[in-house]
């Protein structure tokens, strides 16, 4: 491919110097495209991935069109989010920094309107706004559209998920008929068709081919895993690879929902983001995303979209995408900036045929991995501990650390070996007694029956508990079927039962906060046989 440079694309010189300040070294694929389209006036129809470069591809024509002397209302971007309007102002607003005269203003729901008018009042030319906000300001007339000749609809294919279908076409309606009209959008089902088909004249379609639509600088794994073990693959992962930042992506927001209360309740820091979320909480869950608080973001892929966070190290694709380009848009979060990223997706009987279709797509390969086991799981992170021992003895000066370890081998009897050894020890114990949950296979010898797990339950006969009260709350709390929980043993304080080996972690952790006949119960694996 001859690249093109932007200097070849005819731009105002402010312009170019804002690009170079901005440190592009030359346009995207989309922008090499849409550019030239967008300075000659026509309708543009655009489609590209997330992360593409789409806002200056729009951008920048936008404002070598706007004129600085009038200061009405010369351009409209309808943007899905309040996240989205403010980073396409910010965008807009570095490329124009040695443009003189010329008002952007980001408008969107949750902030106070009267600060935004006031704004308006002030002479803006070009609006960056939601469109349920933007709608606002057109009832109040405190948005006009005499003079706009420019509309642009980034994003499309969000709004119209988002619901802002008919806002949209209210807005484009009320627009003059002798206007440009240019739409982005990621991708291009009907109903964006229909807009484009309604609301153009005669738009030339440019796409970045998906060939370019690739992912680079990305490991991409996949597990075969059941619906009920999704959690616990997920935990582990989480522990083995200790990513600082991950995206977790699921289907819906119930699902969101349940999994961001369970890794909660596992002790992860974790948050969720969906659609039925408040601005308000949206902003709270970002912005612990964005400085670290929050390590583990759980999300649909609408509330995902325009997540512009370049360091997330890991894209956990919880359950499998529904369309395969969806899957190129959740792991582009990953793998940025020159980084490699990872990616790991979950697949459930027969969607192991879908990812087929995903790499063949995606022109990519999506390794197999069997689902790791705890002691995987402690190898890889004695692996990753021992990578930041490394760093810190080449980087760091130990002398007064080293001071103390002399000092301790002088006095007690010990070699620097066992000291080695045993900070590495609580290092690691700590580690797996914080994180790592109990699997079926972990409980060694209980004392129990071939192929069951021996439970102690701290509650007995004197507190006139009988074996039916157990096996009602094993049984009621952990949804096995009472049939499958074996042997009850009383005693007068406390009690043994038997599960199936397979349930037993499932059973412990179902029992952790319940009360059998009023009273605090506490389970754990029997010690064995004497
Ligand atoms: P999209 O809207 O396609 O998701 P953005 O317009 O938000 O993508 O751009 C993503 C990031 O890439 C932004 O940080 C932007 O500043 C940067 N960017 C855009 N164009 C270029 C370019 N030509 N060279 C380098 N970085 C770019
Ligand atoms: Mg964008």
């Amino acid at each position: 491919m001859d690249t093109v440079k932007f200097e070849d694309l005819g731009l105002d010189t402010r312009i170019l110097r804002a690009i170079t300040e901005m440190g592009f070294e030359e346009p995207s694929p989309i922008q090499a495209k849409a550019i030239p389209e967008v300075m000659s006036g026509r309708d543009v129809i655009g489609q590209a991935q997330t992360g593409t470069g789409k806002t200056a591809a729009f951008g920048i024509p936008l404002l070598q069109k706007i004129d600085p002397k009038n200061r009405k209302l010369q351009a409209i971007v309808l943007c899905p989010t309040r996240e989205l309007a403010i980073q396409v102002a910010d965008e807009i607003r570095r490329l124009c920094k040695f443009m003189h005269g010329i008002k952007v203003l980001p408008v969107y729901g949750g902030q106070d309107i009267s600060i935004q008018i006031r704004s308006l009042k002030g002479g803006v030319q070009l609006v960056i706004g939601t469109p349920g906000r933007v709608m606002d300001h057109l009832r109040r007339h405190t948005l006009k559209f005499d003079e706009l000749h420019t509309i642009v609809l980034d994003e499309a294919d969000e709004m119209l998920n988002m619901g802002f279908r008919e806002d949209i076409e209210t807005i484009l309606k009320d627009a003059p008929q002798e206007r440009q009209t240019i739409l982005f959008s990621a991708t291009m089902p009907q109903p964006i068709l229909d807009i484009t088909r309604n609301y153009q004249k005669d738009a030339v379609m440019v796409r970045v081919v998906k060939k370019e639509l690739t992912v680079k600088n990305i490991d991409q794994y996949y597990y075969e895993v059941k619906q009920k073990n999704k959690e616990e693959v997920l935990s582990r992962l989480i522990d083995m690879y200790n990513p600082k930042l991950s995206l977790v992506f699921c289907n819906t927001k119930k699902r969101v929902d349940e999994l961001t209360e369970a890794l909660k309740g596992r002790g992860y820091f974790a948050e969720g983001l969906h659609g039925d979320l408040k601005q308000s909480q949206r902003d709270r869950v970002m912005k612990g995303f964005r400085t670290g608080k929050t390590e583990i973001l759980i999300a649909t892929d609408v509330a995902a979209r325009g997540i512009d966070v370049d360091d997330v190290e890991a894209v956990f694709n919880y359950d499998l995408p529904q369309d395969d380009e969806f899957y190129v848009h959740r792991i582009g979060r990953t793998g940025r900036a020159g980084r490699v990223g990872k990616a790991f997706t979950f697949v459930v009987g027969r969607e192991v045929y879908k990812l087929k279709d995903i790499q063949r797509y995606c022109k990519t390969k999506i390794y197999a991995q069997p689902v790791p086991s705890l002691n995987d799981v402690t190898a890889i992170r004695l692996e990753k501990v021992m990578e930041e021992i490394e760093e810190i003895i080449k980087n760091e000066d130990l002398r007064s650390m080293m001071r103390v370890i002399e000092r301790q081998i002088n006095e007690e009897d010990y070699t620097a070996m066992d000291i080695a050894a045993a900070f590495l020890k609580k290092y690691m114990g700590e580690f797996e007694q914080n994180t790592l949950p109990k699997r079926e296979d972990d409980f060694g010898d209980t004392g129990a029956e071939e192929g069951m797990v021996r439970l102690f339950i701290n509650i007995g006969k004197k507190q006139k508990v009988r074996p039916g009260d157990i096996l009602g709350a094993v049984a009621g709390e952990s949804g096995i079927p009472g049939k499958l929980v074996g042997t009850i043993d009383m005693y007068d304080k406390y009690t043994f039962v038997e599960v199936p080996r397979e349930n037993a972690a499932d059973v412990l952790r179902a029992m952790k906060n319940t009360k059998i006949k009023g009273k605090s119960i506490n389970v754990e694996p029997a010690n064995g046989r004497m």
